[in-house]
């Protein structure tokens, strides 16, 4: 198959016209049926044996003019047949390059404690790959030889970013305070920015002062409106906590700006299945307490991946609220700065967005060699457990086979870079119609466990072009109707 002589491409279709996407140059060529229907049978098959296969649904006139179609294709490098020959993932110097002098994030996990138990959280593990909730807490050894060995191999990065990570981390403020202050004394010319997840119970006074003063990054959670988030979010006794949240964090955002401080919030909603995703982003485009500039991340948790299907109210409404952002933009009625659809299209049109501004590619270059974008584990971000194992990121099971060293031991470069060779180079890819625009390389997205029997990557994979073909289809649906829907989005940055 990795030769095979039919034309690299995914045939889809929107209710008005079919399309073939381009694997080769990214490109979307707009066909006729026949085309749709027989290209991959094209180069392979004889016209004869096309027409015999069909049953004669196309006379064999109507297919020698298709392959003919295909050839002037062909002629303007549109349609080839190249398929990848090697997937490579970075060498073992570029491994090594980057652990020792590019370290970007590290992020400490000070507690595996929580005040609060939410219905979704991946730390009431239900298959044992993540820990459990727990008491501990990271002793002020293990922080502070994370902090160093970061510190020795962060050099040549553009960014320095230390984080805090629980459990609940402010449940460990003393540990934060200490951290913070070490760096500031024992790296003074680093200036990390620092940042924290929390569930925002514990936005004290005293702990507002030490994040405003350290000019702190904040992923704050607030599902929604009060009943969306009480639904999920409550704390260990039971108790609902969503006045609480929204009070601290208007307070941290006043006394931000009071003092001048330049903290940045991002609000991290998690969708339950109970959520309607449309009254999620109504309500966040017209709360009042939250800073003008902030991002809105809106995660399913994985756990529930998938439970997330037709006939849940989260799918349901996420679909809804799609195909109304989706009319108004046919339309072109929308006005696109207003905060409302801000709201809306950074979660809703995310993923259409980049597919429109990415970089088509010459196909006279091919795509005999694919280099795996992935992150290298250790290197854009760095996890430290309470008792000092490395792993990825945060979001990676906790597995013998994910940990990448230990603080005492610094990271095991060998150990890297053989998760990158078993996870990433993987023979599937080379002939998936995804490979050009796949974004499967994060290890938070794969199953890892290597005692599985499955491929390693499979649900990732199924799920991912499952989410592509959608993807296609919606944009052309749009273009369709309104070919200059998506021009707003020449000045969005994506990330
Ligand atoms: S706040 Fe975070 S760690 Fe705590 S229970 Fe909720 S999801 Fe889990
Ligand atoms: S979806 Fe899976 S098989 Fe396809 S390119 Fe991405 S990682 Fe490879």
């Amino acid at each position: 198959m990795a030769n095979c002589a039919a034309p690299f491409v995914f045939p889809f279709q929107t209710e008005n016209q079919h399309y073939l996407f381009d694997v080769n140059t990214r490109r979307i060529l707009r066909v006729d049926k026949i085309m749709h229907d027989l290209v991959q049978e094209f180069g392979t098959l004889s016209p004869e044996a096309i027409f015999a296969r069909h049953d004669g649904e196309y006379s064999l006139s109507q297919i020698e003019s298709a392959i003919v179609a295909v050839n002037e294709f062909q002629a303007k490098g549109l349609l080839l047949p190249n398929r990848v020959q090697e997937i490579a993932t970075v060498d073992a110097q570029d491994v090594v390059e980057e652990l020792t002098s590019k370290r970007q994030q590290l992020i400490l996990e000070v507690t595996t404690a929580c005040n609060f138990r939410c219905t979704y959280c991946v730390y009431d593990s239900h298959d044992g790959t993540f820990r459990g909730h727990g008491r501990e807490e990271m002793p002020w050894s293990v922080a502070r030889a994370a902090i160093d060995d970061f510190m020795a191999y962060n050099s040549r990065s553009e960014m320095c970013a230390i984080s805090f990570y629980g459990g609940e981390p402010l449940l460990n403020m003393p540990l934060i305070h200490r951290c913070v202050e070490y760096v500031g004394d024992a790296y003074p010319q680093s200036k990390p920015s620092f940042s924290l997840t929390t569930n925002g119970f514990l936005l004290t006074d005293e702990a507002i002062d030490l994040l405003v003063s350290n000019h702190f990054n904040v992923s704050i959670s607030i599902d929604g409106p009060e009943a969306v988030h009480d639904a999920c979010r409550r704390t260990k006794d039971g108790q609902k906590t969503w006045q609480v949240v929204t009070e601290n964090l208007r307070r941290f955002v006043q006394i931000s700006k009071e003092r001048n401080g330049d903290c940045y919030v991002i609000v991290n909603a998690v969708g339950g299945l109970e959520a309607d995703l449309g009254q999620v982003i109504d309500y966040f485009s017209r709360t009042d307490y939250l800073p003008e500039e902030f991002s809105l991340i809106f995660a399913s948790d994985r756990a529930y991946a998938s439970a997330i299907k037709p006939g849940c109210r989260l799918y349901d409404s996420a679909r809804e609220a799609s195909m109304n952002l989706d009319e108004q933009l046919i339309r072109g009625d929308v006005e696109t700065d207003n905060c409302a659809f801000r709201v809306a299209s950074s979660v809703l049109c995310k993923e259409l967005v980049k597919f429109h501004k990415r970089h088509l590619l010459i196909s006279s270059e091919g795509i005999s060699r694919i280099v795996h974008s992935a992150c290298i584990p250790g290197g854009r971000r760095l996890m430290v457990t309470v008792d000092g194992k490395y792993l990825p990121c945060e979001r990676v099971e906790r597995l013998e086979s994910t940990t990448i060293g230990s603080c005492k031991e610094g990271v095991a470069y060998e150990k890297v870079q053989e998760l990158m060779q078993n996870w990433l180079s993987f023979e599937g890819c080379k002939t998936c119609w995804c490979v050009t625009t796949c974004n499967v390389g994060c290890f938070a997205t794969v199953a890892v466990d290597a005692s599985s029997d499955r491929p390693p990557k499979q649900d990732a994979c199924d799920n991912h072009r499952r989410q592509r073909h959608s993807l296609l289809v919606r944009y052309c649906r749009i273009l369709e109707k309104n070919p200059g829907a998506l021009d707003y989005a020449r000045g969005i940055q994506i990330t």
